[in-house]
């Protein structure tokens, strides 16, 4: 099927093994493509992947406060500019969003950020498009990114990456295979709740992991530092542009800003108290950081690693790495684009 359609084209005969010998078949990279979403940050990102799983162009849309229809409206234009540009025809669409998705429907349960509860972003994009859609949480399939792309060190079959960025969730990779949980919420940690009447969070509670420790979380206590100091580098930033990005935060943090050291360090020790828990269910040793708060670089993992380190058992921690992830792409683009490649193809990308 893969010849007829194009997808594939014989190369020449294999060794025989005793009876005929086998045909063998390439793939032809760039036959179809493949859009990929990443609606986890405070911009969208789609991209056209070929059947290798490379990335061949990749924009992205702010969404600033955007949500719901609103949200949604931008999800849409960005298809509609891939799909513009695409060279050929479209094999499908793997989208990787926030929130907790019934992966078997493409239904958006509930994406806390975006305020989309119970949208069927799968059957809308379907119909709209005309071609097979695989929605997926994007932790989750940023972790099969990491997992088949990552390289050597990821050769061991458990691993935990954690996207920090606008959200915070966890991709669980157990024995090989991305682990779900019974209601589709595994890695769900952004809202844990880690400080007793803490600020309200957009899910209701106080004091989720994301009030503290989310790109919005930074980014608010850095607006209010630069407000009180406005001499200071993050000042003059914020005065220039009227908003502050988390490449402010970390340049203030690389200038030896001790004001902006301590909330990235609080932010960094806030996760590190949610990734202690983890280490004790999964006694997982590795453990990857991805999305945009990873621009805080080594001051933040290291706040992370001492509180993760200081809050679980010695026995366990001791064996754990905790880093940031390569930077080979888009992992949410990259995890997406595979997921649908293996749902339509049957192709085990990478590995
Ligand atoms: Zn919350």
């Amino acid at each position: 099927v893969l010849i007829d359609d194009g997808m594939a084209q014989e190369v020449g005969r294999g060794p025989s093994s005793g009876g005929k010998a086998p045909i063998l078949v390439s793939i032809v990279d760039d036959a179809r493509h493949v859009i990929g979403l990443d609606l986890g940050e405070g911009a969208f990102v789609g991209a056209l992947v070929n059947l290798r799983g490379e990335v061949r162009r990749s924009i992205e849309l702010p969404v600033d406060d955007r949500d719901g229809p609103g949200a949604l409206d931008i999800v849409y234009r960005l298809v509609d500019e891939l799909i513009e540009e695409a060279p050929g025809p479209l094999l499908g669409i793997g989208v990787g969003t926030p929130g907790v998705i019934d992966t078997r429907t493409g239904t958006i349960r509930w994406a806390v950020n975006l305020d989309w509860q119970d949208l069927p972003l799968g059957r809308l994009l379907g119909e709209r498009y005309g071609v097979p859609v695989n929605v997926a949480n994007d932790s989750q399939a940023a972790a099969l990114a990491e997992y088949t792309f990552g390289g050597d060190a990821s050769r061991r079959p458990n691993l935990v990456a954690i996207k920090v960025g606008r959200g915070i969730g966890a991709g669980v990779v157990l024995g090989g295979e991305l682990f779900h949980g019974d209601g589709f919420g595994a890695g769900e940690i952004g809202h844990t709740v880690v400080e007793v009447d803490g600020a309200e969070c957009m899910c209701g509670r106080f004091g989720c992991l994301e009030t503290v420790a989310s790109s919005r979380a930074i980014l608010q206590r850095a607006t209010e530092l630069a407000r009180e100091h406005p001499q200071s580098m993050l000042g003059a930033r914020l005065g220039a542009r009227g908003e502050l990005r988390l490449q402010d935060v970390a340049a203030s943090l690389n200038s030896g800003d001790e004001n902006t050291r301590r909330i990235v360090v609080s932010a960094g020790r806030y996760l590190g108290q949610v990734v202690a828990g983890l280490i004790g269910v999964l006694d997982v040793e590795r453990i990857v950081l991805h999305g945009s708060v990873a621009v805080l670089g080594e001051p933040w993992l290291e706040a992370v690693r001492d509180e993760a380190g200081r809050r679980s058992l010695g026995l366990l921690a001791k064996d754990v790495s905790i880093e940031l992830a390569a930077p080979i792409g888009d992992l949410v683009v990259m995890g997406a684009s595979a997921l649908l490649l293996t749902a339509e193809l049957g192709l085990a990308v990478g590995r």
